[in-house]
C-alpha cells in the first residue's frame, strides 16, 4: 500500500521508525523486533539505510519482513556516495520485495568531493522517473542544520516538493508550538504535501544529548529536567519519555495533526506503550 492512501485518511496515523544492525552483523535480533512491533499494529513502519549504503542488505531484509506482516513498509534510501547505477539496482531491490515507499534522504558525513547526487532532491528526481515509488522525505521543524535558515531550508523543501516528493516525514521535535508554526510556515511558502510529524520518546539521557547536538533540535527546558531527574533509572526515563510523548501525540490529534511518526529506537515496549495509550483516541 502506498502511504500516501494511509496520510489521506481522516484517521490517526501512527507510524515508527526502525533501523538495521550494522552490515554484517546478526539480522535475525532485528527481525524479531519487527515481529514484536507487527503485533501492535502501528500503520506503517520505515527503516533506516545507512549513508553511503552500508547496511543496505539489511534494509531491504527487514522492510520484506514488514510488508509479510501486511503492514506497509517505508524503506529508507540515502545518495551521499551512491551512483545512478547503484539506486536503480537498490530500486529494482526494493521492487522485487514488494517495497513501494521510498523516504530518499541525501546522508551525512558529507565531504567537498563532487557527486553524482548533491541532494535529496536529485534522488527524489531519479526515483520519480522510475515511476512507481511512492517518494516521502525529510523535513526540519526547527530548520537544518547546515541550511543557514529556516526559511531557506524550507525553499530547499520546496525542492523537494517539485521532483516528486509526495510527502514529508519530520525530524524529531519536543516542543508542539515549534511544529504548529512550522506548518504555518510551510502552507505560506505553497508546501501542502501531508507532513507527519516526529516524535521522540526519550529513553537514554546520554543518547538524546548527542542526538540533538547533531540534529539541532532543542530540548526545552522543562522536558530537560525530566530527563535528567531520571537519568540513572532506565524503566522510570522510559515511563517519562512515554508520558512525555503521548502528551505531545495526543495534543497534535486534537489540534488536528493526525500523522505522527515514532522514533522507537528498536524498542518494542515504547511504540507498545504510546499504542496501548492511545487506543480510544486512534480508534
Ligand atoms: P537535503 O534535502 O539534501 O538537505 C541537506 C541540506 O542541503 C539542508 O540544509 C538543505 O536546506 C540544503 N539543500 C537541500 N536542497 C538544496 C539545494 N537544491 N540547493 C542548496 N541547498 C539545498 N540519514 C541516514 O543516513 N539514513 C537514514 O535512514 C536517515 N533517515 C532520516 C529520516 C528522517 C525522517 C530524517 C529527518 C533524517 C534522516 N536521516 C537519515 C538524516 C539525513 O540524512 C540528514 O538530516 C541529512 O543531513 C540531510 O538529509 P536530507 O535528505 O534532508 O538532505
Amino acid at each position: 500500500m502506498k502511504i500516501t492512501e494511509l496520510l489521506k485518511d481522516d484517521k490517526p496515523c501512527i507510524s515508527c521508525e526502525l533501523f538495521p544492525p550494522k552490515a554484517g552483523s546478526e539480522l535475525q535480533n532485528a527481525l524479531k523486533i519487527v515481529d514484536k512491533i507487527a503485533e501492535i499494529k502501528p500503520h506503517f513502519m520505515s527503516v533506516t539505510y545507512g549513508a553511503g549504503g552500508t547496511s543496505a542488505g539489511q534494509t531491504v531484509a527487514i522492510a520484506k519482513a514488514v510488508e509479510e506482516h501486511n503492514i506497509p513498509a517505508l524503506a529508507h534510501l540515502t545518495c551521499i556516495d551512491a551512483t545512478g547505477d547503484g539506486i536503480e539496482g537498490m530500486l529494482g531491490k526494493f521492487r522485487d520485495n514488494g517495497i513501494q515507499n521510498v523516504l530518499a534522504l541525501r546522508g551525512d558525513a558529507v565531504t567537498d568531493k563532487p557527486r553524482e547526487f548533491m541532494h535529496a532532491s536529485d534522488l527524489m528526481r531519479k526515483i520519480s522517473a522510475s515511476g512507481d515509488f511512492c517518494i516521502g522525505g525529510a523535513c526540519y521543524p526547527e530548520g537544518h542544520p547546515e541550511a543557514g535558515s529556516l526559511d531557506k531550508d524550507i525553499e530547499n523543501t520546496k525542492k523537494k516538493i517539485d521532483a516528486g516528493c509526495e510527502f514529508l516525514v519530520a525530524q524529531m521535535c519536543f516542543d508542539n508550538n515549534i511544529m504548529y508554526n512550522y506548518m504555518y510556515r510551510l502552507l505560506r511558502n505553497g508546501i501542502d504535501v501531508p507532513v507527519v510529524a516526529g516524535i521522540m520518546p526519550v529513553t537514554n539521557a546520554k543518547q538524546i544529548n548527542r542526538i540533538c547536538e547533531l540534529s539541532g533540535t532543542k530540548l526545552p527546558p522543562h522536558y530537560r529536567a525530566i530527563v535528567e531527574r531520571f537519568a540513572d533509572d532506565p524503566q522510570a526515563l522510559m515511563q517519562a519519555g512515554i508520558a512525555y510523548a503521548l502528551g505531545q501525540i495526543i495534543d497534535l490529534i486534537a489540534n488536528g495533526f493526525k500523522n505522527i511518526h515514532v522514533y522507537t529506537m528498536n524498542k518494542p515496549e515504547v511504540i507498545g506503550g504510546i499504542m496501548k495509550n492511545l487506543s480510544e483516541i486512534i480508534k
